[in-house]
């Protein structure tokens, strides 16, 4: 079985060893088995629980998300508990969101660690207890996306996303000539918004922001 060199994946299965590597299509790496966590968040109950899962990670992570797929039918797919209706992969934030969780350290292990148990904690938390997620309702769908996004870039309007995100699309030097995306009326260069944007530029590629941003496949 081909095996990629993805970051953190050698690290990830000896911490998970009911994980096991399966056959998967070119491209990606699948990832399958029980997976058990132990997570607490201040205020809330610590929960330790087991999913099935079938995580897909692609041969260009960590430039592209793994998705990740409950198999166990713990979850319900009814919409409260954030399954993609169509291809029922976890929504485990906006991807930009996850990008920028993992933007230190962009392994498996740091993805699982930042972007996965955090879900499957709120998921548990909901099952048992009931009530709202402990972090919120996560993003959902392209307008749960822009939302996120409103709130990363703490901008005001879908608008201003849209422009930041095309912004992220052009090369710095194009970029800072532009009208600034915050609303001040200047141009980029000359906003301290720039700032902001140098550092999601660090957070994921110009490829991605114009492409893949807003949840679209390629
Ligand atoms: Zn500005």
């Amino acid at each position: 079985m081909r095996q990629r060199d993805i970051p953190g994946l050698r690290q990830f299965l000896a911490g998970n060893p009911e994980l096991s590597i399966s056959p998967s299509r070119s491209n990606s790496t699948m990832v399958e088995g029980s997976f058990s966590f132990s997570a607490e968040t201040r205020g809330y109950e610590r929960i330790d629980d087991t999913y099935q899962l079938k995580i897909i990670i692609p041969d260009a992570f960590p430039g592209e998300l793994p998705s990740v797929i409950e198999t166990g039918g713990k979850i319900p797919r009814d919409g409260n508990y954030h399954v993609n209706p169509g291809n029922n992969t976890l929504c485990l934030g906006s991807p930009l969101r996850l990008f920028f969780l993992i933007r230190e350290e962009r392994t498996l292990v740091k993805f699982a660690e930042k972007c996965l148990v955090p879900y499957l904690y709120a998921i548990s938390h909901r099952l048992r207890f009931g009530g709202d997620f402990p972090f919120g309702e996560l993003a959902h769908g392209q307008e749960g996306i822009v939302f996120d996004y409103m709130n990363l870039f703490r901008l005001k309007s879908r608008e201003q996303v849209l422009s930041t995100l095309e912004i992220l699309s052009k090369r710095k030097r194009v970029a800072n000539k532009r009208p600034c995306p915050c609303g001040c009326r200047k141009s980029l260069g000359s906003c301290d918004f720039r700032w902001k944007i140098n550092k999601f530029r660090l957070v994921a590629s110009r490829r991605w922001f114009r492409q893949d941003s807003l949840g679209g496949n390629t």
